[in-house]
């Protein structure tokens, strides 16, 4: 980045700032026919549509407004009323009726499928708001269904919350849209295994990813860490491999039911989402090897993983039973899940065990392979050769690119972009996710938002049509940091909404500076969501805080440290005292576990919450309710902080006296 654009992101950040306190930021007012002033949110539209261009005045959805639809799009109509009925109110019975049996009326939205719109693909669409009507049409229903949500976007703020708003006008500005995205493959990996998440929170996901426009749920669903798919010819898998034991003896786990699992499918179909199942193999297979050992190259016995990292028990590649055992749960994966891709993983896969085990080397001689490398190869093709004969499509992380793979076959990129421009060369598609711009579960501190903004999937290196394999992006959530709803919104939120911009708008349109005015009415609507999303406010929070003490590197210890400062000079009164934790530079950000207040070195207080203070912050300050201040006593702050990612972490720690 240039000093130039530095600068000119900072003026326009501090902007933001300020109006961000008086109205909603990037509203632009508008004066409709009868002079009546009003403001909508024109210009915040993410991810940004290909064409728009805006008129005067506006369409107002009133109590007695129609939605029209075809009978195709009958259900992205009913999906529309749903999402737009909880803010308006029961005022607004949003009716939805089919257009065949009426005339294209006033008053209405009308939602309908028109052949002519090929040239825009299948999820494309164009919406036309004039004073009488709002008209969004597509080729397909997917289409019909993005034009809904750029309609829910240009609607004042207020329509993305759960409760009825008071005193809105509902009005949409009166554009020309032309719309279609420049991907085809926009999706989240959701890791459910190693921090097990509930259905809701997956539809919730949907939900979130639905609004960004993104298609593609990859669900990650086997790990050493946890099973979490019912196959019902394998009870154990759920009974065993879906349960670790924690370090401190605790049972932890969860899986989805088959049932549970098609309404998930189905949901995110009503969205137009693909799920595609993520069955990892040959490696991340302990918590199968523990509910069947014989499946292993030493027959265990084995445990579910309780700890992060790559381990060296995998399926053994010699046994005929391992083969036997995959496809059968793939054909109940296949059940389940209709999507045309299959993921298989096919990464960190340790060939030790296979180096010492009698029946893989015996698979070596037999199949006249060079070498460990060559037999993870047969393993991938073997499975390939399988999914292909069932008329799916294999996806594997870009090692299964080691060794050949059949032209069908889909690569997914994780260490850097090196393998997605080797697969496209090889004519494999590719989707790219590289650890630098996509892995959403890194901390703000080495992916901020417009790191993730600035990811450009197709590379420079590609001729025109090598880089027609590159069907799009991921952004990943690896779930070992992530062991809850709000931890997983933080992580996502908002760089996820960077990376469906990146996913949908035409390159030239991808601007940061612009994004990040719109991010700012965004971010607006995703706390009306309820979404915890990692941003930076610190402004109101540092005011009148008088500097306490700082942590810095050389204190630091990657197991965490035990911090304390002297705090007599700034206790002075008996009442309530907050101290904030406040990260200045350094690689790593700071995570909190928790602060005490000590009087003549004894605790009388501890905040127990996880704080995070990196580039980005949440939850760095500390309170403490001082009820008397002893005479003469001497008061101090510990805190337990842990650096995240190396030991260069350095801050500030402020303390503040409120009332
Ligand atoms: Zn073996």
């Amino acid at each position: 980045m240039t000093h130039r654009t530095m600068i000119w992101g900072f003026v326009v950040s501090f902007f933001c700032l300020l109006a961000i306190n008086h109205t909603f930021s990037a509203e632009v007012s508008m004066k409709s026919k009868n002079d009546e002033t009003s403001t909508t949110p024109i210009a915040s539209i993410i991810p940004k549509p290909a064409k728009i261009s805006f008129g005067d005045g506006f369409f107002a959805i009133k109590p007695d407004t129609i939605i029209m639809a075809d009978e195709e799009v009958q259900k992205e109509a009913e999906y529309l009323a749903d999402v737009l009925q909880p803010a308006m109110g029961l005022g607004f019975a949003l009716k939805v009726q089919l257009r065949e049996n009426m005339q294209e009326s006033n008053n209405s939205i009308i939602l309908k499928i028109d052949p002519l719109l090929n040239a825009l693909g299948d999820e494309g669409y164009k919406m036309s708001v004039s004073g009488e009507r709002v008209i969004i049409s597509g080729a397909k229903p997917a289409g019909v269904f993005y034009g809904c949500q750029t309609l829910r976007q240009m609607l004042p703020i207020e329509i993305f919350g759960d409760k009825k708003a008071e005193g809105v006008d509902w009005k949409v500005p009166c554009a020309e849209i032309e719309d279609q995205p420049r991907f085809e493959w926009r999706g989240q990996l959701f890791d459910c295994c190693r921090h097990f998440f509930s259905v809701d929170t997956v539809k919730r996901a949907i939900d979130l990813l639905a609004l960004h426009k993104m298609n593609r749920l990859h669900w990650h669903l086997t790990e050493d860490q946890g099973w979490r798919v019912e196959i019902k010819k394998y009870p154990k898998l759920t009974e065993v491999g879906a349960w670790r034991i924690e370090n401190d003896g605790s049972r932890y786990g969860g899986f989805y039911t088959q049932k549970e699992m098609r309404e998930i499918v189905e949901y995110a179909s009503a969205c137009h989402i693909m799920v595609v199942p993520e069955i990892e193999m040959p490696g991340h297979s302990i918590a199968a090897l523990a509910s069947y050992p014989h499946l292993g190259c030493t027959g265990g016995p084995y445990k579910v993983a309780n700890s992060w990292g790559v381990f060296t028990d995998v399926y053994c590649a010699g046994n005929k039973d391992v083969f036997r055992f995959i496809e059968d749960v793939l054909t109940e994966v296949l059940d389940i899940f209709p999507s045309p891709y299959i993921h298989i993983g096919g990464d960190e896969c340790p060939k030790d065990a296979w180096k010492k085990c009698s029946k893989c080397q015996a698979r070596i001689q037999a199949e006249n392979l060079k070498d460990e490398h060559e037999l993870q190869s047969y393993f991938i093709k073997r499975i390939d050769k399988f999914l292909t004969g069932k008329g799916r499509r294999l996806i594997g992380w870009d090692e299964i690119l080691e060794g050949g793979l059949s032209p069908n076959a889909v690569v997914q990129s994780w260490r850097g972009i090196k393998g997605g421009i080797e697969s496209a060369r090889q004519s494999h598609d590719v989707i790219m996710s590289p650890t630098t711009h996509c892995y959403l579960d890194y901390d703000y501190t080495s992916i901020s938002v417009e790191k993730s903004y600035l990811f450009e999937p197709v590379p420079s290196e590609l001729t025109e049509k090598e880089s027609r394999h590159i069907l799009g992006l991921e952004g990943n959530i690896w779930a070992e940091r992530v062991s809850n709803q709000d931890r997983l919104d933080f992580q996502l939120y908002p760089r996820l909404t960077a990376l469906s911009e990146v996913g949908w708008s035409p390159k030239a349109a991808r601007d940061w500076n612009d994004f990040d005015v719109r991010l700012n009415t965004h971010l607006k609507r995703l706390e009306l969501l309820g979404v915890k999303y990692g941003k930076d406010e610190m402004g109101p929070i540092l005011q009148d805080a008088q500097l306490l003490g700082h942590w810095s590197a050389n204190q630091m210890k990657m197991e965490g440290v035990e911090l304390e400062w002297d705090a007599t000079p700034f206790i002075k009164d008996a009442g309530k005292y907050h101290v904030i934790f406040f990260y200045k530079k350094g690689a790593s950000a700071l995570q909190i576990e928790w602060a005490a207040l000590l009087e003549n070195g004894k605790e009388i207080q501890r905040d127990t919450h996880q704080g995070w203070s990196g580039a980005v912050k949440r939850d760095i300050v500390f309170t403490f309710l001082l009820p008397e201040r002893a005479a003469g006593a001497a008061y101090a702050i510990r805190a337990f902080g842990i650096p995240q990612g190396d030991e260069d972490s350095n801050g500030d720690v402020l303390i503040k006296f409120d009332e």
